[in-house]
């Protein structure tokens, strides 16, 4: 398929941007810009940057590494980043062919790859329902027919997606067959679930019969609480990479990585990795779009890299944070079975920060989530924002990333209340 990704026309008519080119020409010795339109370090204000971290380490940043993350630097991320992310999923998915580029965290690496491969006059993407609101918020605008998918408390149900391809062309006649999957396999954002190794060789098998690329959105990955002190899971980039060595086949995953969670949300810098003539694709969006990420953001992530002694020791941070998510996932479950009982069902997650809750007879949560949970002091969000093509939902989303036990189980107790009240309690 290396040659047959789905491609839109407005991906390919970009070309590369003319300056953007000159780039690696500077690094040739001797060779004297007159070309480029890069300010004079001269003028640069900042002469140092050290960073205090909360463990009590100091780390500066070089006037080397000043002089880097104050110019321009490669559309596809910092050199100094870059080494670090080639380690990293060299070292977690065993992926040293696929390229990678750095991107303004995972939302911008996905809303370039949905615009690339998407084409609404004729493609559909395939997703899972319930899906992460910020793809759709992306997507529905655009057009794009969405598919969806039933899921579980495991997340996307394989045979949900082998009968939809199955019988497209009898449930969809006239409708090209989609070439997209788009999934959130850990810790989904609304569901909470986390593909079995088994359900994630299944769906990639039936991704190979029909000719499917898969999105790997996979932001909570770190935040896995099956694997901590263990072997990690197997990534669909890791997958890919294992079958298409041992079929001589081509790649079809594109994998978005992002450090929000597990550095910090604010810093904005994620990247996708994936076959190189996509990566390349999305090099060209960069070029046209925000030339490069923050040089910034990139040199602290590096810099923390550097402290930690490569990609090795980010595991064992990423460790800590999962172990902290972890602890808070157990007092929510708590604070939910000891203040909401049988009025709510879910599964515990075993990955990312949220619980996906079924109202016991609620048809419809929105009214109730939006106006009436708000006017207690409860804040939810409703199943609708994350239902493909609206419609309505008796489910919500919790979160148990930032409140206190004692304000989680307030929290439940108060959504508990109103749940009575709407059920003639
Ligand atoms: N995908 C999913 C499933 C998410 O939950 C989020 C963040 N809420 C993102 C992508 C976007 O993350 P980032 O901060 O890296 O842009």
């Amino acid at each position: 398929m290396s040659s047959g990704y789905p491609i839109t026309s407005l991906s390919s008519f970009r070309e590369p941007s003319a300056i953007r080119s000159l780039q690696p020409l500077l690094a040739i010795p001797q060779m004297i810009s007159l070309g480029g339109g890069a300010p004079n370090p001269e003028t640069f204000p900042i002469a140092s940057i050290s960073l205090n971290l909360t463990s009590g380490e100091t780390l500066e940043l070089s006037p080397a590494e000043l002089a880097v993350l104050q110019q321009y630097t490669t559309s596809t991320g910092l050199p100094a980043l870059s080494k670090h992310l080639r380690d990293l999923q060299s070292l977690v998915h065993n992926d040293t062919t696929s390229k990678h580029i750095v991107t303004n965290g995972s939302q911008d690496g996905l809303a370039k790859a949905f615009e690339m491969l998407l084409d609404p006059a004729e493609d559909s993407l395939l997703v899972e329902s319930p899906t992460y609101s910020g793809s759709l918020s992306f997507l529905q605008p655009m057009g794009i027919p969405l598919v969806p998918l039933s899921t579980d408390g495991l997340g996307l149900v394989p045979a949900s997606l082998r009968s939809t391809l199955e019988n497209w062309s009898t449930t969809h006649s006239n409708k090209k067959k989609p070439r997209c999957l788009y999934t959130i396999p850990t810790g989904s954002n609304p569901s909470g679930g986390t593909l079995p190794l088994s359900r994630k060789q299944e769906i990639y098998e039936i991704a190979t019969e029909h000719n499917v690329l898969i999105l790997e959105d996979d932001p909570y990955y770190y935040m896995n609480f099956d694997t901590l002190g263990k072997e990690r899971a197997a990534s669909f980039l890791s997958i890919d990479k294992t079958h298409a060595e041992s079929s001589g086949g081509s790649r079809r995953v594109l994998r978005f990585d992002s450090f929000s969670k597990i550095i910090s949300a604010g810093l904005r810098v994620g990247w996708v990795t994936g076959p190189s003539s996509l990566i390349d694709r999305l090099e060209l969006h960069t070029q046209s779009t925000l030339l490069h990420p923050s040089g910034l953001s990139q040199a602290v992530v590096a810099k923390l890299f550097d402290g930690w002694g490569g990609a090795a020791g980010y595991l064992e941070h990423a460790d800590s944070v999962a172990a902290f998510y972890m602890a808070r996932r157990d007092a929510f479950v708590a604070a939910a079975t000891a203040e909401l009982g049988d009025r709510v069902s879910f599964s515990v997650p075993t990955a990312g920060m949220f619980v996906w809750m079924d109202l016991r007879g609620i048809d419809d949560a929105n009214e109730l989530i939006v106006r009436k949970a708000v006017d207690r002091k409860v804040l939810l969000v409703p199943g609708v924002s994350f239902t493909p093509g609206g419609g309505t939902s008796g489910w919500v989303r919790a979160s148990y990333s930032t409140a206190t036990e004692v304000e989680m189980k307030e929290a439940c107790r108060r959504l508990a209340e109103l749940l009575d009240e709407e059920n003639g309690g």
